[in-house]
C-alpha cells in the first residue's frame, strides 16, 4: 500500500486557550463539533426531533497562511479528544498518477482505522481543484476525495477539516453541503490579537520592564501570527547574542531586541 511520508497520526496537545482572537471561530467549531462527544449533548432526541442528524462531515478553514488554521484543527482535536490525522495536499499531488487517488484512500482507511478521527488536509486546493481547471488527473483526485467524504458516516467517526489560502479555485462539489459544509474565514489578527500572540509567545522568556506589548501590537498591523511568532524568535536571537557580548548585562530580552527585530521585520501577508 502506498504510504504517506508526511501523514501523522498524533494526539495533539493544543488546546483553545493556546489561540488567541478566535473566540468566534472556537464558538462556530464547537456548535458544530458538540456531537462527537455523545456525553455532552443538552438535548439527545433534538436530532430525531428535527428529522433526522444533521449530516456535518467537515468544515474548511480559509484565509491567509500563518493565521492558526492548522491550530484551530489541532485544538478541536485535543479538545473533542480525537486523533488527528494531518495530511498537505501539495505531499498528495506530486505522486504519480494513480498514486494520489490511493493515498486519499489510504488517509481515510488510517482515519477510520483510528476513529474517532480528525483528518486535516492543509493545502486541499492542491487536490480539491475545480476540476474545469485542472488537467486530466486532477479529475480522479478530486473524484476519491468525494468519494471517500460520501462514504463516511458524519460526526461518528471521522471529521474533516481543509485549509486553504485559495477557496476560489475549489471545485464546487466538494464546497457544498454534505462534504465541507461550513466555510470558516481565518482573518489576519485584530490588535488584541497580536497582543495576545506576543504574550503567547514570550511567556516562557525573561522579559525586561520596558517590554510594552501593547506598542509591539499596535506596531505590527497586517501581520500574521506566524509573522509575530518569527519576531520573537528573532528578538530573543538578538537578546542571545548581546548577552554573549556582555554577560554582565541582566540575561532578559529588551524593547530594543523587538524593536530591531521589528527593523528587519517584513510581514509576509499585507492585508
Ligand atoms: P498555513 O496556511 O501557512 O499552513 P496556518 O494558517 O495553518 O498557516 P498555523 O500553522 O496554524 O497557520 O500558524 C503558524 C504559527 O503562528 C502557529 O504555530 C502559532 O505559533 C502562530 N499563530 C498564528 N496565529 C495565531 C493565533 N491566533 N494565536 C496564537 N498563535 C498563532
Amino acid at each position: 500500500p502506498t504510504v504517506l511520508q508526511d501523514s501523522v497520526l498524533e494526539v495533539p496537545k493544543v488546546r483553545w486557550t493556546d489561540i488567541a482572537g478566535l473566540d468566534h471561530v472556537r464558538q462556530l467549531l464547537e456548535s458544530i463539533t458538540s456531537g462527537f462527544n455523545t456525553d455532552c449533548i443538552q438535548y439527545p432526541n433534538l436530532d430525531t426531533k428535527f428529522g433526522g442528524p444533521q449530516s456535518r462531515k467537515g468544515v474548511l478553514l480559509y484565509g491567509p497562511p500563518g493565521c492558526a488554521k492548522t491550530l484551530i484543527a489541532q485544538a478541536v482535536a485535543t479538545e473533542s479528544n480525537q486523533n488527528f490525522l494531518a495530511v498537505k495536499g501539495s505531499e498528495l499531488i506530486k505522486m504519480y498518477i494513480g498514486e494520489s487517488e490511493r493515498a486519499i484512500r489510504d488517509v481515510f482507511r488510517r482515519a477510520r482505522a483510528a476513529k474517532p478521527c480528525i483528518i486535516f488536509f492543509d493545502e486541499i486546493d492542491s487536490i480539491g481543484k475545480s476540476r474545469e481547471k485542472s488537467q486530466d488527473s486532477g479529475l480522479n483526485v478530486v473524484a476519491t476525495l468525494l468519494n471517500e467524504m460520501d462514504g463516511i458516516e458524519a460526526l461518528k467517526e471521522v471529521f474533516i477539516i481543509g485549509a486553504t489560502n485559495r477557496p476560489d479555485i475549489l471545485d464546487s462539489a466538494l464546497i457544498r453541503t454534505g462534504r465541507f459544509d461550513a466555510h470558516i474565514h481565518i482573518g489576519l489578527p485584530n490588535r488584541e490579537a497580536r497582543r495576545q500572540i506576543f504574550q503567547i509567545n514570550t511567556r516562557k522568556r525573561p522579559l525586561a520592564g520596558d517590554v510594552d506589548l501593547d506598542v509591539l501590537a499596535s506596531g505590527t498591523e497586517g501581520s500574521s501570527g506566524a509573522d509575530i511568532k518569527g519576531l520573537c524568535s528573532v528578538a530573543v536571537e538578538l537578546a542571545i547574542s548581546d548577552y554573549e557580548k556582555s554577560p554582565e548585562s541582566p540575561p532578559e530580552v529588551r524593547m530594543c531586541h523587538f524593536q530591531r527585530a521589528l527593523d528587519t521585520h517584513v510581514p509576509h501577508t499585507i492585508k
